[in-house]
Parts: C-alpha cells; structure tokens; sequence
C-alpha cells in the first residue's frame, strides 16, 4: 500500500487549490468556532472566499440545532449564512426519512435534542420523545407495562443532554417490538465541545446505549456517511472532483471527503493534532494540512 502523504498548506499550493475548486465544504467545531467561541479571522476568509465567487457550505454532525438554529448562531457570531448553506446532521436525519418515503401518519421517537424535532417537523413528520421525556419517570410497580405508542416506525438518535432511563426503554421497545422499526443515528462522534475548554461525551455514546440494548446496527446520516452529499449535488452543479472539504477530523471530516472524492484539507485547530496526522497508526491523510482556516487568508496575502 502506497500511502500518500498530507502536505503542508503553503501560499504556492493554496492557489492551485483555489484554481481546482468551485466549493467549499466546512465543517464547523474546530474550523469555524469551537463551541460558541468564533476562531478569530474566519469571517474575513470566508468573506474573501466568497469575494473570489466560491461556493460556501457548512456540514457539522452535531444535531443538537435545525438549519435554522444553525443560521442564527452564525449570524451571532457576525458570519452571514444562509439556512440553505448549512447541512447539519438533525437535517440529514430527516431526508433520511423523506428519501425513504417514510409515510406521515407513522411518528419517530428522539433520543436528541430540538434540532432533532424541529427538522422532523419542518419535513412533515411528528416527532416524540425529546427533552421534554427527560423529565419523565417510570413506575416500578412489578405488574405495571410500560407504555410506548405502537405507531413509531423509525427511532432516530442523536447527543441527548437529558437521557435518561425512560427514554432507553421506549427507544428500544420501539425497535424491539417492531422488526421494521427504522434505527437512524445523526452521528457517531465519542466525544463533541459542549464548551471550549473540554470534550464531552457525544452522540456515539447515546448510539451505543441503543445498539447495546436492541442488538441492532443503526444507519448513520452524518459524517463520514456521505447521504448528506445528494443533498448539496442538488444544490449545486458542481463535480465533488471540485469541492474542498476542510475538517479538524480525520475520521469524519477527512473521511467523508475522500469519501465522496473531494480535495480534502486538515485544520489542526479542533481535535487532531500534527502528531495523530504522522503517526503511523493514522491511515487518513487529507491532500493538505494547515494550523486553521483563517491560514487561506493569511497565505494568500503572502
Ligand atoms: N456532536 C456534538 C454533540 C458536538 O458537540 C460536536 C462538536 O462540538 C460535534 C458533534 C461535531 O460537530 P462538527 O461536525 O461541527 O465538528
Ligand atoms: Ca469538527
């Protein structure tokens, strides 16, 4: 196996990149901000990426947001983005069901958060199950059946801040109980920046508790899954040969664009540092590694 190797982002090799490619792909926690920290010098790339009349797209795995929550946060943090620009992993769980012809009058149950719940309800399906069961108890009275309502046909899982032990067993007799219950996980990340400072447990922790428990694999929906891609090929007309994706990730971000045969370009401002990317355990080597987004900035000013 001949492995190719990452090179160093330089002012030279930035321009042939920029020549080769008409989209951008950016993931969002460790490229754009960490948390709801902004890393400094992104609005002003982004604003000349888009001055040079690059195509703009953000793709993030964590669900716990719609699109439009999404929209919003960037507006907060002084970047403007369209909803239609941003491919969160809430939005690819309900084109999941949509490109499935998962019909109406059936109901999924969250293991999630909103941003869950309101891209179900933005794609015309009823959701259950949320935060609000995070507040529900159960009756441990030994001739009592707990009760889960028998139109669910697909449980979809996402980071779920309010799981509890409800919410696992009406998880699972859905899947348990009906062979055709759909099992639909946002993404598998261990851990994700719930705040700057550390890592918390994320959504392959939830993922895992429903695998563990139903004996099933789940179909997942985010990164490296590239289902999210159909969805900007519909957006734009542009071969992925001539998309960039730039993630902190290798297992997800890096793999996804490789996946989807796009330029790829490793940022080690998130979760991967210099020695992860040389070790020779790591078999993922983006085309291009640099400290942060903003460096595109920054080198082609030199
Ligand atoms: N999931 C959760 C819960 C997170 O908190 C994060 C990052 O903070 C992620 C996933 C990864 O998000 P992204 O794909 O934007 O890096
Ligand atoms: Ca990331």
């Amino acid at each position: 196996e001949s492995a190719s190797f990452s090179k160093l982002l330089t002012s030279h090799n930035l321009r042939q990149l920029l020549d080769s490619v008409d989209a951008f792909l950016f993931d969002c926690d460790g490229v754009i901000w960490k948390g709801d920290v902004l890393i400094h010098g992104v609005p002003d790339t982004i604003d000349m990426l888009r001055s040079m009349g690059k195509n703009l797209v953000f793709v993030t795995n964590n669900s716990t947001k719609s699109r439009r929550a999404y929209a919003k946060k960037f507006q907060t943090l002084g970047i403007s983005v369209r909803e239609d620009e941003i491919f969160s992993s809430s939005f690819a769980a309900a084109m999941f069901l949509k490109v499935n012809n998962f019909p109406t009058e059936k109901k999924v149950y969250v293991i999630g958060e909103q941003g869950i719940l309101d891209e179900l309800e933005s794609a015309g399906y009823t959701g259950l199950g949320g935060p609000e069961d995070g507040r529900k108890t159960i009756e441990w009275e030994q001739n009592n059946l707990f009760d889960h309502d028998k139109n669910v046909g697909a449980v979809v899982v996402g980071l779920d801040r309010h799981i509890n032990y409800y919410k696992l067993q009406y998880a699972t007799l859905c899947i348990r109980e009906n062979p055709g219950c759909l099992f639909i996980a946002t993404n598998l990340d261990a851990v994700g920046h719930m705040s700057v400072m550390q890592e918390w447990p994320g959504a392959g922790c939830m993922v895992a508790a429903i695998r563990g428990s139903t004996e099933k694999e789940p179909v997942v929906v985010g990164k490296p899954s590239t289902f999210l891609m159909d969805f900007l090929l519909e957006k734009f007309d542009i071969p992925t040969s001539r998309m960039c994706m730039v993630g902190d990730r290798l297992d997800t971000d890096i793999l996804f664009g490789q996946n989807a045969g796009c330029k790829t370009l490793l940022v080690l401002s998130g979760v991967t540092t210099l020695s992860t990317l040389e070790d020779t355990a790591n078999h993922i080597q983006p085309d291009y590694y640099t400290s942060q987004m903003p460096d595109m900035h920054k080198l082609f000013g030199e």
